[in-house]
Parts: C-alpha cells; structure tokens; sequence
C-alpha cells in the first residue's frame, strides 16, 4: 500500500463500502485524509528503527502505514470489530504491524508492553477517539507506563488546555494533572477537511515527553490530586471558597491552611503553580493530621 491511496478519499470510501463500513459517531471515527499528517505525525511521535509503537484506534489504517515506514514494530489497537477486515486490506502486507482487536480503555497495556516490546524503546501516536481523550491521557499517564512520549491528535480546545502552563488563565485539572507526568507540548493544528467525515471543530497534534520524575515533590500524590480537582471545580470562585466547598472544610480550616502555603485566600486556582499546589498539599495533610 503506497501511502497517498489512503488519504485518496475515493480509495478510502470504496475500501470502506466493499466491506460494509458505516462511520460510527459514538466512537468517534473520523479517519484522516490529508496526505501530510500522518507523515509528520510518524516523524516527530519519537518511533524509529529502534523505538516501537502503539496505536490506538488505527480506523482504516493510515497513521498505522506511515507509523510502519519508521518505526520496527506498531501494535494497534482497534475497538471496532469491523475495522479487521479493512485493515488487513490495507496494510496487511507490513510484517511489522500487529492488529489487536480490544478496548484500549480496558487492555492491560503494562503487559502488552512486555510481551511486544520485551526490549527498546515504546511509543504511543494515535488519532484519538474524541469521546475519550481525556480518560485515555489520564490512564496512560497514571499507570506510569515506560513508554517515552505519548503524541495524540485530538480537539484544539483541549489540546490548549492540556498545554497551558499551571497558574495561566487557561490552566485547569488536566493541565495541572499533565504537568505532573509529562512535558506537553503543542505541535501543529489541523483543519477539519483534513478528516472524512470532517469532524465540527479543530484539532491539533500533542506531545507529551514523559518526565522521570515529577517537577514537584507531592506530599501525598492522592491528596495531591485532590486538591488540584477541589481547586478548579469552582474555578470562577476564590481559592478558599472552592477548596472549603471540594474538600468539605469549614472556610476558617482552609484560610488557616492557605496562609500556612503562603497563599492568599482571595487568590484563584488558575494563579497556582504547581508548586503552590504541592505546598497546599502539605498543609492540608498537617491539618488532617492534627486531631
Ligand atoms: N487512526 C485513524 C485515522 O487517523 O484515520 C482513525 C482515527 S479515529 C479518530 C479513532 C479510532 O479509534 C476509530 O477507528 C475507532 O473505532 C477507534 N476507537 C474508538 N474507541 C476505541 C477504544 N476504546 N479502543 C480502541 N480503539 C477505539
């Protein structure tokens, strides 16, 4: 398969209709058409003849084609029983892709890693169904897979978000959550004629650099994250408001906790950096701790 017949719309919707194919929105099948994405998606997600890659939701196949032309092994991971039989039309002749048909939200993707990838580097690229962008970035960064960079395209909306600096306007739980595992960075935005069927709003492509270790050193990781989600839950109101309301504290119990953290109580999440939150944390853990 040469890699444009899969970006030719008429190629790629004959494939479709001689196997029966229906795009599902509930599983938010968009499949990619122009012929300069998935190229710079392959070239810049890390793989290379000593890195292997794991794609999730390959649709018709063509980030899976260009992801074979640089990486040494790509496992994809297809939810969509239907998707089989297209797939092996167009790119079954790669000796070094494996098509696995499951649920990329349920797979243990540990185990998976150590039987595809038992040596080598391991990367993951994916066009990512839109209607789990967010839990699928959030279990591949707390399982803590070893997997060096994580590079996804999903809404611009999001990906802004997930980008934004912690304590900048447009920070929220996921950019604070991110910032904790990971680097992101925003690569490049894509136009919604870029898809068949063109998708409503724009999307963009994101790396994440997984870091070895944490920028900041968390109290407790669990209450860590607590505090971030109690923080933006009521984003529009002051910091002490919304963590009395999240964290089910008396007002007076946080003020004391927010001057302990050297933090003003009229201060607002999207101030904090993650410093800021990690030290919350930490008065907060004493504050429980105190009987
Ligand atoms: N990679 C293809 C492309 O770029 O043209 C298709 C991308 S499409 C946005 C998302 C794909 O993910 C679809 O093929 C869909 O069936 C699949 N999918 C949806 N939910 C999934 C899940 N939970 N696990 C694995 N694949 C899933």
């Amino acid at each position: 398969m040469i890699m444009n017949q899969l970006t030719d719309i008429r190629y790629v919707k004959a494939v479709l209709s001689r196997h029966g194919f229906t795009f599902s929105k509930a599983l938010g099948q968009n499949f990619l058409v122009n012929p300069t994405v998935c190229p710079r998606m392959a070239s810049l997600c890390g793989a290379d003849e000593h890195t292997g890659v794991i794609e999730i939701g390959p649709g018709a196949g063509v980030l899976t084609d260009a992801l074979a032309a640089v990486s040494h092994k790509v496992v994809a991971i297809e939810l969509d029983g239907r998707l089989l039989p297209v797939l092996k039309e167009t790119i079954g002749h790669h000796s070094n892709v494996k098509v696995i048909h499951d649920d990329a939200m349920k797979l243990d993707l540990h185990r998976l890693i150590r039987e595809e990838f038992p040596e080598g580097d391991v990367v993951i690229c994916a066009n990512l169904p839109y209607y789990i962008t967010s839990p699928m970035l959030m279990r591949l960064l707390e399982e803590r897979l070893p997997v060096k960079a994580i590079t996804v395209m999903i809404q611009k909306e999001a990906a802004d978000r997930i980008c934004a600096d912690p304590g900048t306007r447009a920070s929220g739980t996921i950019s604070a959550a991110v910032h904790y595992y990971c680097r992101p960075e925003f690569l490049f935005q894509v136009s919604p004629g870029s898809f068949l069927p063109p998708p409503k709003v724009d999307s963009a492509v994101i790396r994440l650099n997984i870091l070895k270790e944490p920028p900041i050193q968390a109290a407790d990781e669990k209450l860590f994250f607590k505090v971030v989600r109690a923080a933006f839950l009521q984003r529009r109101k002051t910091l002490a408001n919304s963590l009395s309301a999240g964290l089910s504290l008396p007002k007076g119990t946080i003020g004391q906790m927010l001057t302990e953290a050297g933090i003003a109580a009229t201060a607002r999440a999207e101030e904090m950096t993650m410093q800021q939150f990690a030290d919350i944390t930490a008065a907060l853990l004493k504050t429980l701790a105190t009987p």
